[in-house]
């Protein structure tokens, strides 16, 4: 009988939940080993909520899981810096630009609010060990590949004017509309109680081309001088550097609808190819129950946290135990019990060496787990269980240096700190006034060492050093 050795060598197949198909599916990119993923990025006019990073670190758990079944991941993230309109969500075209409402209170450029919010949001990224994605192309510099795709649009008789202002995508000309929200044509048609533009025929008709000589950012285009309408940056910018279909196109839950039905149907239709094979939404973050708005005073930005004394990869922790399908429900409390996790995972480790063979066994189970549509609570509950088994401390480290690789959880660059020599002279120092009963000396040399960063632990046998 021939046998497998289970080791570096081990494939096994990952499977995603498709919102598309609402069911999980084995994931087959449509080139072997090669993978591209899109990631909607941030609106940059104010800073992302703690909600938005729980989004962005789905993504690069995504992107490292694939990584790890070495895939090579080619992942492309825009940043909208013009045309998302603040009613945008209701698909209604008539609120204002999110950007130009920013600068205009911050006395400001747009540019200037754009390039701020862009800079505070990677520096969050980064202090989530978030990987950086391979594209980060900007909204305001592909006006061209916009113009393209409503070009198209417009000779196949998809886009009509709407008033004089809106030049608008018709839904009623895409026969799948719909499919990947479940919403019916005729629903969004009788159903809709959102003020439309007048000149729509369905109210869910969205601009592809929003017309107006005084927006702060304006360019010129076929449609006379304007600006974008927000769903068509995704499909211009994901199409610019992935082609015509994506294989994984990530995003909020927030975004089903109308943002992703909306670029399914504006890039289907001018390119007639499918867009995206494989649609992963993240559920929505939940402060003490209640979903996050800036108005209920639950909305909390990375920095809140830090300044409260918690290590930014305490909150990733905290995501790490929650599945992405699920509500990820914040409190203090849940925070501060990552952190003591995330703590103890250190202290543990710190003082093994890794060695250079791991534990296969658990190797095997931790990947089951990831490539199950990304079931992060399992694989972190099973790098527990490796930290209390009994295998060789240098094995646990091997393979706990392994599972970092999609943790992210730094666990490769912590060590137990040697105490200095004048530390170890003056607890010397001590042991012998302590022999002599000599407390009050002995406790004063003891507040000079907690002093230098140095807590000293008495046991039966000889005093311990731990830093502070
Ligand atoms: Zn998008």
């Amino acid at each position: 009988m021939a046998l497998v050795r289970l080791g570096e060598d081990f494939k096994m197949k990952i499977r995603l939940y498709n919102t598309l198909t609402r069911k999980k599916e084995e994931f087959k990119p449509l080139k072997p080993d090669f993978v591209r993923q899109y990631d909607c990025g941030p609106t940059v006019y104010w800073y992302a909520h703690i909600g938005n990073m729980w989004r962005y670190l789905v993504s690069d758990f995504l992107r490292r899981t694939l990584e790890y079944n070495d895939y090579k991941v080619k992942q492309v993230m825009n940043i909208t810096d013009v045309g998302h309109l603040t009613e945008d969500d209701l698909a209604a075209d008539t609120g204002e630009d999110k950007m130009a409402v920013a600068a205009k209170k911050e006395k400001k450029t747009p540019k200037q609010i754009a390039d701020f919010y862009t800079k505070a949001f990677f520096k969050d990224t980064q202090r989530l060990n978030i990987l950086r994605p391979h594209l980060i192309p900007k909204a305001t510099e592909h006006i061209g590949p916009m113009i393209e795709i409503v070009k198209a649009l417009e000779k196949k008789g998809y886009a009509y004017w709407a008033g004089d202002k809106y030049f608008v995508y018709d839904i009623s000309k895409f026969k799948s509309y719909g499919k990947l929200s479940g919403k019916k044509l005729a629903e969004l048609q009788s159903g809709a109680r959102l003020e439309s533009v007048p000149g729509k025929k369905n109210p869910f008709d969205f601009a592809l081309w929003i017309k107006d000589s005084k927006h702060l950012m304006r360019w010129d285009s076929p449609w006379g001088v304007g600006y974008p309408g927000w769903h068509l940056e995704c499909s211009a910018m994901s199409m610019e550097y992935l082609g015509p279909t994506l294989d994984i196109h990530t995003g909020g839950e927030d975004n089903i609808f109308p943002h992703h039905e909306n670029e399914i149907a504006q890039s289907e239709a001018a390119t007639g190819k499918k867009f995206v094979h494989y649609w992963l939404h993240v559920r929505h973050n939940l402060v003490d129950g209640a979903k996050m708005s800036k108005s209920k005073g639950n909305f909390f930005i990375l920095q809140d946290l830090i300044d409260k004394g918690y290590d930014p990869l305490a909150f990733r922790y905290l995501c790490l135990t929650v599945h992405y399908r699920k509500n990820l429900n914040f409190t203090w409390e849940s925070l501060e019990g990552a952190q003591k996790a995330l703590n103890k995972l250190r202290q543990q480790t710190a003082a093994w060496q890794a060695g250079k063979k791991g534990v296969p066994e658990l190797e095997k189970r931790f990947l089951k787990a990831i490539n199950n549509d990304l079931d992060l609570p399992k694989a972190l509950a099973i790098t527990w269980d490796l930290l209390k088994s009994n295998y060789q401390q240098s094995a646990k480290k091997a393979t706990l240096l392994k599972f970092d690789k999609i943790l992210g959880l730094g666990l490769g660059e912590y060590q137990i700190a040697e105490a200095p020599q004048k530390v170890n002279l003056l607890v010397k120092k001590r042991e012998k006034l302590r022999k002599q009963a000599k407390w009050q000396e002995a406790d004063g040399i003891r507040k000079q060492v907690v002093k230098l960063g140095w807590q000293i632990e008495d046991t039966a046998k000889e005093p311990k050093l731990k830093p502070v």
